[in-house]
């Protein structure tokens, strides 16, 4: 069974759990997310699903990404970048860091063994800014994707 159809079936567990009912919406929903590797914001699944569901409403979308990040079965990224500063949405839930093309706003990940706070850094932090407790920390690496540099190199 491949990864993403696991991360499905888990996912569909969870908002069962949580109260949702399993309406082929929901799940498609869920099945488009749970496999989209792109960190797409609730307008970007609602409007790649509505040609199926014409009747379904946004808050549906919304609401079921939410529930997922509120579950712990999805990540939610804030980047600041082409999409502005929109709630994106993470299937992959391993500690990971994000790259991020300046040009086209695509969101790549970047594997983590953890996001725990290096020892310099909880130092440098208390010296900073005393009183925080950091929760991790996250890198974001900035430049361009593949696409957008061989874009650049063949445009000279
Ligand atoms: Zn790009
Ligand atoms: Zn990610």
């Amino acid at each position: 069974v491949p990864a993403e159809t696991e991360r499905a079936t888990a996912m569909l567990q969870d908002l069962k759990r949580a109260g949702l009912k399993l309406t082929p919406q929901r799940i498609a929903i869920v099945r488009l997310f749970a496999t989209d590797r792109s960190h797409p914001t609730a307008q970007d699944l609602f409007e790649r699903l509505r040609p199926a569901f014409p009747s379904m409403s946004f808050a549906t979308v919304y609401n079921t990404l939410d529930t997922l990040a509120n579950t712990g079965l999805a990540g939610l990224v804030r980047l600041p970048g082409k999409k502005g500063d929109a709630a994106r949405f993470d299937p992959n839930t391993s500690p990971h860091h994000h790259a991020v093309c300046d040009r086209c706003g695509a969101v790549l990940d970047i594997a983590a063994g953890t996001l725990a706070a290096p020892p310099g850094a909880v130092k440098r932090l208390r010296r900073a800014a005393p009183g925080f407790s950091v929760r991790a920390v996250e890198r974001i690496y900035r430049g361009l994707c593949a696409r957008c540099s061989l874009a650049d190199a063949q445009a000279k």
